[in-house]
């Protein structure tokens, strides 16, 4: 009986496999349109020093798909890595953030790129390509990857890292602390900036442990003369916490979500002050 059973809720699972089979590559056939017909789109999240001052933004991926609407890059970026449209959808994301950062001197463009992007051999001159193409200064970009693109150690990835930073590229270990080895990668690897994840931002005040944490990034990073982010930074207590900690810039809803490029262009057109928003009178 069991067996029967067992057998039953496997055809079950089948049945909903396939489903969810279909529905996927229903999603990625409208990637793929999404891609070549402008579906897929950029808004860019302010980055603030201690005194609200934009020094950059980071470009966020957004697809405003025709009948499920907008879909989150959490869901679209492994999708697009899966069926091999990762090139495609960077090089979108590449080409459009290095030519909004030309709207924009003296702020930084954050784009992250994907662990897959890093490892295709061609990545470093691709990225030269679009420099060309968009006339774009690779000293005004950053690029964002995580601990998973440093994973084993790759060579093809210490030979990208090597030619993006003599290119003039910054770059910033994104989700920091969120990842393996952390630390050796930090001594391998020409980083410039970390950017302390969410995860270690929101427990901020209403536990020790976690100001703890903060405490010892921030200092990893002064220690190896590292610039250092806050991320999802949402309340005032979590933003004077971090300024006692040394840590002055910060990311988060408290100051602004992603905002079309139209409105990071109002921001520089009134000198670039950023204000903390009250997120309660929001919802
Ligand atoms: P990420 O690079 O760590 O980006 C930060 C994410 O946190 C963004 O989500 C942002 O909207 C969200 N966020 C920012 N401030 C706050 C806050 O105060 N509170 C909360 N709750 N969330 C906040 P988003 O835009 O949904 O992006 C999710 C992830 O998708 C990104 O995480 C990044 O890993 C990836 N992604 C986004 N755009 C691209 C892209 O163009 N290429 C690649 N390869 N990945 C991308
Ligand atoms: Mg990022
Ligand atoms: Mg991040
Ligand atoms: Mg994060």
């Amino acid at each position: 009986r069991a067996k029967e059973q067992g057998r039953n809720r496997y055809c079950f699972f089948e049945i909903e496999m396939d489903a969810a089979l279909k529905a996927r590559r229903g999603l990625e056939v409208d990637l793929r349109r999404a891609l070549s017909d402008g579906g897929v789109h950029l808004v860019y999240q302010p980055q603030v020093d201690t005194t609200g001052q934009m020094t950059g933004v980071e470009a966020l991926a957004r697809w405003a798909h025709p009948t499920r609407g907008l879909i989150s890059p959490a869901t679209f970026v492994p999708l697009a890595e899966d069926c091999g449209l990762i090139e495609d959808l960077g090089r979108l994301v590449m080409r459009q953030a290095f030519a909004d950062s030309r709207r924009w001197p003296g702020i930084k463009v954050a784009v992250n790129v994907s662990a897959l992007q890093m490892r295709q051999e061609d990545f470093p001159s691709e990225v030269a390509k679009l420099l060309i193409e968009t006339g774009a200064h690779p000293r005004s970009i950053e690029l964002e990857i995580t601990e998973g693109a440093l994973l084993g150690d790759d060579e093809t990835t210490h030979l990208a890292i090597g030619r993006l930073r003599a290119m003039g590229f910054s770059l910033a270990l994104d989700d920091f602390g969120t990842g393996y080895s952390s630390l050796s990668y930090l001594r391998r690897y020409p980083i410039d900036k970390i950017k302390i994840d969410r995860s270690f931002i929101t427990p901020l005040g209403e536990d020790s442990e976690a100001g703890a944490l903060v405490a010892s990034i921030v200092g990893l990073a002064k220690a190896l003369n590292l610039s250092v982010i806050a991320e999802g930074v949402e309340t005032d207590q979590q933003r004077s916490q971090l300024r006692d900690m040394g840590c002055t810039d910060a990311q988060g809803f408290l100051f602004s979500a992603a905002v079309d490029p139209e409105a990071v262009d109002a921001i520089v057109a009134r000198g670039g002050q950023v204000k903390p928003q009250d997120l309660t009178a929001k919802t």
